[in-house]
């Protein structure tokens, strides 16, 4: 038996601490509190499950002939259609070090723009508002612990109860308000919750600034010291009186009411968002209306104040600040900024110039993908978009449709399952690299045990068809983190202080000695002048709205056993024990209409295809909506890929569809 390796979990990003111990097989202990994914996470290293060795079109290769046929494919994809001909498809729970080789290998190895990841499902809504209104993203800009002394926390579409349960212990002071349609295991917690229709969040927010405007909660002196553009944002909102807003949202005016009298008497407040308030084909402004409320009662920037948002990938923040997002570069630099292409084309020894430009995002790359003008071959990386793609019948056609499909992962996934060449790689506990939690701050999450035989790391893949490109890279994490050191500094998210040494700092941390930034926007914004933007945004209707042919809003989310897609979370005997199943909530009233009974199946279509899922009624979920969690195929079949404008992000949260009670074979 060794001595007990200190890491952290390899699922969300709260990335709890645990400690490793390697003897006949791997056991977990605690040094945080873990939820039930956390405690169960290291029988996946023993999976029978596990890839051992190459896949070349369903049959074992050596590592030779897999990457030899990779890299000659690649090749031929891209003298026949050109760099753009080859993609590459990343992941939120990549280690910083991969993410940031990965965008390098696109854009240096291949010459593609065409790169992008599962995060732009995630995060990009709120990414794009705090960059709106900060000039940064720091999901969390301040540490978790700041949530326990605020005497409220407002939390638009989060249900961190299940999703993040560990996280609650800092929720359990603050009164809890609750912005969700269902009434989840956090809105069970809370002192008010207010339960609006699907895709009407953005019309809360304004009207919740409406109202704290006429109640006179504002906190002017910081209006006037801190921020810029109050005037038309006040203008904006002047329509969204409460009866209004609760004609469009269903949320009572009392409740409106009371929210913003308990943030008014509060003298620490914090307004924080997830992937409901999110996850909108205007999820930009909706985080912009929640922002532009936090800014007015005066909480960016103010010690146990604040506002943020609740990251979920496990490496959701540091893996959208390294380059393999479509439009950014390491530091969470703009590809387009010269100055930014200037200073990572000299890490990398290449001409500013042969740098591609900004390609397609997560969903409109999946869609184009062998069509006339989109890329015929695609790598992916840490990722299931099978699954966890909007309208994923389609992008499971599209994906058929390649010239060359290439997978990393150590499970056959429902992506893997339709490639040409599957590339089995090492896990979380296998090998060293650094992840960025919710909060910023930078975690060394340290290997373990050894991987099976046969099984590479992403970087040694990496660094192998690079190889075969004519570039020679690292494979070692610790270099590749010296290397990404140097291409963030001066960055927004500079890391070039902060060493495998020196973990677990908060970025900023632009040098050798600096302590890290744990509060961020303290003095000022990371704006040219230093102030907070308000923005003014106004509410529009979700992209499909209920209708006759399909009368119910179908909104879609997680549960506490499983993690994203579920590749290896439904691969573990207690979490298929704790939750077996797809399924389908809905409320009594809609059963009853729909004579539809407990345990039943159902059918669930919407415009783009429909699934099937076992029926829970529960009156925690309001009548006009069902929900359906993600973690199996099928849920996204029905969801809507209609985009966000700025941000690009598919409106997972709302769509319409139809349910029927359909006889069990
Ligand atoms: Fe792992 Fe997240 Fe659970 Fe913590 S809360 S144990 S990081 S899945």
């Amino acid at each position: 038996m060794t001595a007990p390796t200190l890491t952290h979990c390899p699922y969300c990003a709260l990335q709890c601490g645990m400690a490793l111990t390697v003897g006949e097989r791997v056991t977990v202990e605690a040094t945080d509190a873990l939820c039930q994914k956390g405690w169960t996470a290291a029988e996946l290293l023993s999976s029978p499950d596990r890839l051992t060795t190459p896949l070349l079109h369903g049959r074992p290769a050596t590592w030779e002939q897999a990457l030899d046929h990779v890299a000659s494919r690649l090749r031929e994809v891209r003298t026949e259609h050109g760099p753009d001909g080859v993609a590459v498809f990343g992941g939120g729970g990549l280690t910083n070090e991969k993410a940031y080789q990965l965008g390098k290998f696109a854009r240096v190895a291949l010459g593609t723009s065409q790169i992008d990841y599962n995060g732009r499902f995630c995060m990009s809504s709120a990414a794009a508002a705090s960059i709106r209104a900060f000039g940064a993203d720091r999901g969390m800009p301040f540490p978790l612990t700041d949530l326990a002394e605020a005497d409220v926390v407002l939390l638009a579409g989060g249900n961190v109860a299940e999703t993040m349960p560990p996280i609650v212990r800092h929720l359990t002071r603050p009164a809890l308000i609750v912005v969700d349609p269902r009434r989840t295991a956090t809105a069970k917690l809370a002192a008010l919750h207010l339960q609006p229709t699907p895709g009407t969040d953005l019309a809360l927010a304004l009207g919740l600034l409406h109202v704290a405007i006429a109640e006179e909660a504002l906190d002017g002196e910081y209006i006037a010291r801190r921020t810029t553009g109050f005037e038309a944002v006040r203008i904006s909102v002047s329509e969204w009186w409460p009866e209004r807003v609760e004609r469009v949202t269903g949320v009572p005016v009392a409740a409106i009411r009371q929210a913003v009298q308990m943030l008014k008497n509060a003298d620490k407040a914090v307004v924080l968002t997830g992937r409901g308030a999110e996850q909108h084909a205007k999820g930009t402004d909706t985080v912009t209306a929640f922002i532009n409320l936090a800014l007015a009662l005066g909480l960016p920037g103010t010690p146990g104040s604040g506002y943020g948002c609740v990251t979920g990938q496990g490496n959701g923040q540091g893996g959208r600040e390294h380059g393999q997002k479509a439009d950014q570069l390491p530091g969470y630099r703009k590809i387009d900024d010269p100055a930014a292409r200037a200073h990572v084309a000299a890490v990398w020894g290449v001409e500013p110039e042969t740098l591609p430009g900004p390609g397609r995002s997560a969903y409109e790359l999946l869609d184009a993908l062998g069509t006339g003008e989109g890329p015929k071959a695609l790598l992916v990386y840490g990722s299931n978009p099978v699954v966890s793609a909007p309208r994923s019948a389609h992008v499971t056609e599209r994906l058929k449709s390649l010239d060359l499909l290439v997978v990393v992962d150590f499970v056959l996934s429902e992506t893997a399952r339709l490639a040409d060449v599957v590339l089995p790689s090492t896990q979380w506990a296998e090998e060293n690299g650094t992840m960025t939690n919710l909060e910023g701050r930078v975690q060394l999450r340290r290997k373990a045990v050894e991987p099976p035989e046969g099984v590479r790391s992403d970087l040694w893949i990496i660094q192998q068809l690079a190889l075969r490109m004519g570039h020679t890279w690292p494979a070692e994490p610790r270099e590749v983190f010296d290397e990404l050191r140097r291409a963030s500094q001066g960055g927004t998210a500079d890391y070039s202080g902060i060493t495998y040494e020196r973990d677990g700092l908060f970025w900023p941390c632009p040098e050798p000695e600096h302590p890290g930034t744990p509060r961020m926007f303290l003095d000022r914004f990371h704006t040219p002048d230093g102030l907070a933007r308000f923005v003014p945004v106004q509410h529009r209707a979700a992209a499909e709205e209920a209708d006759a042919d399909f009368p119910v809003y179908l909104t879609t989310g997680r549960v506490l056993a499983h993690y994203q897609s579920g590749a290896q979370t439904r691969r573990i005997a207690p979490l298929v024990e704790a939750s077996p199943e797809p399924f389908v909530e809905l409320h009594p009233d809609l059963a009853e209409h729909l004579s539809i009974g407990a345990g039943d199946l159902v059918r669930v279509s919407s415009r783009r295809g429909a699934t099937e899922g076992v029926a829970r009624i529960s009156d925690a979920i309001r009548a006009d909506t069902v929900f359906m969690p993600f973690h199996w195929e099928g849920a996204n079949r029905l969801t809507n890929p209609a985009l966000d404008p700025t941000s690009r992000m598919p409106e997972f949260k709302v769509c319409a569809v139809r349910l029927e009670k359909v006889a069990r074979e």
